[in-house]
């Protein structure tokens, strides 16, 4: 039996790896589960797999859940401090599937007590990306990528040596605006930018998927997890989503790794590591997929991706601006505050006003983190004619 927590069981991550579970019911055994708002669908969760601790991260939330789970003899908590305990309580592997930068102090947590964590949470790497890493070395914690690229990039690699490689490639379906004219993307409505055309995630992912800043942060995710330069790290549009990253060797072999595109693939070699946990997922079938296709991402349409690249170069504070930004810049987006386009204006703003002093503790990250939202929310304000005080949250 190996005992498992879900951070953020109740999203697309957390419900995919539960689903994992549920095929192998005498592997795993839940020690805690969290969600931060989604109090019926986290009660349902926890009266089914019976975790030593239940966290809604909402305090709000918490008489509610409370509630919902009287009489039942399992113990709730509530509050950011609750996420972190329940990522504190011994079980062997975390899946980290929080988003944002939410995800930070309860995924460090599980780092700090040596935990296997299956990092879904891509910004940890982003915004804290050299202190994160530090911590997983300090502490022994072993890392194991769970986004679909890296994981894909993890397993090609196979534990070569680094100067075997010559290049990392990572693949993007290109998203919902992939052949859209700028025309169409500046007017862009959430429900358009939300229809992503192969995966089912979270609104943020999906959002970010369709700018392709997702594309940037996952360049970062790989330079962070991989230790190699921007130039040393590629991005090809791949409309089908089978192949999910290369290594190119310095004898000219690529390394792929395929599969459908279904997070249950990446989760369930997270989950099983170093052995293969067999799942139900749709297998791969080339023959009826007849062909895959490869493309350059376009960098006039998807300026997000040259950003991303500039921050991944500058270090320091840059990455961090750059995630808050885009947190912000996103919820205004769905919030239909601001246009398509404007979600990545918005962010080179905020990288253009704000310094480049390298974070060099968890304090400094959620002090750089705070500063770009606030600069955020201010140039939301400006583009949507309205007062700050009326749109933070
Ligand atoms: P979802 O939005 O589907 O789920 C997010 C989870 O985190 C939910 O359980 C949610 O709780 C919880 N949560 C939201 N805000 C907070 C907060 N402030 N504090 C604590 N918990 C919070 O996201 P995804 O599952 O799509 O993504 C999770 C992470 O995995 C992201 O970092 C994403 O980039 C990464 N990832 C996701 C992939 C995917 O296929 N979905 C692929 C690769 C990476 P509640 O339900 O109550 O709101
Ligand atoms: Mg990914």
């Amino acid at each position: 039996m190996t005992s498992l927590t879900v951070l953020g069981a109740t999203g697309s991550i957390g419900t995919s790896t539960l689903a994992l579970v549920d095929e192998h019911p005498d592997r795993f055994r839940i020690v805690a589960l969290t969600a931060q708002s989604r109090v019926d669908e986290l009660a349902e969760l926890a009266l089914r797999y019976r975790p030593e601790l239940t966290v809604i991260g909402d305090p709000a939330c918490y008489a509610a859940l409370q509630e919902r789970l009287a009489g039942t003899g399992l113990a709730v908590a509530a509050g950011p401090a609750a996420l972190v305990a329940a990522a504190e309580l011994p079980a062997e592997r975390v899946v980290a599937g929080i988003v944002g930068i939410a995800g930070l102090a309860p995924s460090l947590a599980a780092v700090r007590r040596g935990a296997t964590v299956a990092l879904a949470n891509k910004e940890c790497l982003v915004a804290a990306g050299p202190l994160f890493k530090a911590a997983v070395s300090r502490h022994r914690a072993r890392l194991l990528p769970l986004d679909s690229e890296h994981n894909a990039l993890f397993q090609a690699l196979a534990g070569s040596e680094g100067r075997d490689v010559e290049k990392l490639t990572i693949t993007a379906s290109g998203g919902p605006f992939r052949c859209a004219e700028l025309a169409e993307m500046r007017v862009a409505t959430p429900e358009a930018a939300l229809r992503h055309p192969n995966w089912r995630m979270g609104p943020r992912i999906t959002i970010d998927s369709a700018t392709m800043i997702n594309k940037g942060l996952e360049l970062i995710e790989a330079h962070q997890l991989f230790d190699l330069p921007d130039e040393r790290l590629d991005v090809l549009v791949h409309p089908q989503s089978v192949v999910h990253g290369m290594v190119h060797y310095c004898d000219g072999s690529v390394l792929a790794q395929l599969g459908c595109s279904d997070m249950r693939v990446p989760i369930s070699y997270c989950l099983g590591h170093p052995e293969r946990l067999g799942s139900s997922v749709p297998r791969l079938d080339l023959a009826a997929l007849g062909s895959l296709t490869f493309t350059a991402p376009d960098h006039v349409r998807f300026p997000a991706i040259p950003l991303a690249r500039a921050c991944l170069r500058a270090g320091g504070a840059a990455p961090t601006i750059l995630n808050a930004a885009d947190e912000v810049a996103v919820a205004a987006f769905l919030d239909r505050r601001i246009g398509f386009l404007d979600i990545v204006a918005v962010i080179e703003e905020v990288l253009a006003e704000d310094g480049r002093i390298a974070p060099d503790d968890l304090e400094s990250v959620f002090a750089i983190d705070q500063a770009a939202r606030r600069a955020a929310w201010r140039k939301v304000a400006e583009r949507s004619h309205r007062p700050v005080s009326e749109l933070t949250p």
